[in-house]
């Protein structure tokens, strides 16, 4: 039996709290230093539809990083397996996630993989559409489906405070233009990629979105079929070896599930064929990660025996 009811999950975001203290908000994206150190909530997604949380859940955040899983499945399906892994790899770096290193030092300027800034420049970069706002289009379609929420949107606000301050980002672009892994103007590119980064939603869609990846692709509550199996077990993959930056072998011997973290403090679980999972804390540790969504995690992991290993 896993955690049913809030008052237990409430036990443990106190707890979990304790640690926000250790951490700092980003600022590097402006509109994101605004945000509560203290704020930590989770939602917890059964496939019955039981849906159990605790902490502000209403309080709406951008998904960042955690976006680009989704924008991931979203381009596998429109593009297919072998020509997405043509223009970014398969391999964890080690590095942060905005690091430029590997680029020039690797054979190929081909990414490493698609959860760093580079290679989910260039998985953005594979949406398909005639123009930026068709594309945008598609893909917050795609997250809507998967949360079951018509309303979600995204932040004007922090898309336009990262695009003005996206100079790292656009330095990623320009080196991947070089070497033919994109051929998009990169001013367009970088519209997208803070739009799709400014994507807005509260623990329990996010939630219900790891529920649809923990369950193979499927909504276990509308019987829709979101992503093929195959591609949710590709994304899941790539949360377990790559979801939580360089910390992400430390996260799978501490927690053990597959995670996708963003700077604004959210974090996705999806414990396979069980639940999917929403945290949002936004302060943060020394590689980016939720510090109190992180030591959540890692409660809920050892009082349920999450870990997949
Ligand atoms: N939009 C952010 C960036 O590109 C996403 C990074 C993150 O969440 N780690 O820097």
């Amino acid at each position: 039996m896993y955690c049913q009811s809030n008052d237990e999950l409430n036990t443990l975001v106190n707890e979990a709290r304790k640690v926000t203290k250790d951490g700092k908000v980003a600022d590097y994206i402006p509109a994101l230093g605004k945000a509560d150190p203290n704020n930590l909530s989770v939602a917890i997604h059964y496939p019955d539809s039981n849906c159990i949380s605790a902490g502000d859940i209403e309080r709406k955040f951008t998904l960042q990083s955690i976006s680009k899983v989704i924008s991931l499945a979203f381009v596998l399906m429109d593009r297919g397996c072998e020509y997405v892994f043509q223009h970014v790899g398969m391999e964890p770096t080690g590095d942060p996630y905005n690091s430029i290193a590997k680029l020039e030092t690797m054979d190929v300027a081909k990414p490493l993989n698609p959860m760093i800034n580079a290679g989910a420049l260039a998985v953005t970069h594979m949406i398909k559409g005639s123009n930026v706002v068709e594309r945008f289009q598609r893909l917050i379609s795609f997250i809507q489906s998967m949360a079951d929420n018509p309303d979600i949107g995204y932040s004007k606000e922090v898309a336009q405070s990262e695009f003005e301050s996206a100079d790292l980002n656009r330095a990623l672009s320009y080196f991947l233009k070089q070497h033919g892994i994109i051929d998009e103007d990169v001013e367009k590119l970088m519209d997208l990629y803070t739009k799709q980064c400014a994507i807005e939603m509260n623990c329990l869609d996010l939630a219900r979105i790891g529920l649809v990846f923990a369950m193979d692709g499927t909504d276990p509550i509308n019987g829709n079929h979101i992503i093929p199996k195959e591609i949710a077990r590709i994304c899941k993959t790539f949360m377990v070896t790559c979801g939580m930056y360089n910390a992400s072998g430390e996260f799978a011997i501490k927690i053990g599930i597959p995670a996708k973290s963003g700077v604004s403090g959210g974090i996705m679980g999806a414990v396979p064929g069980k639940f999917g999972i929403g945290v949002f804390g936004p302060a943060l540790d020394d590689r980016g990660n939720s510090i109190a969504g992180i030591r959540l995690l890692e409660l809920l992991s050892n009082k349920y025996n999450l870990s997949m290993f």
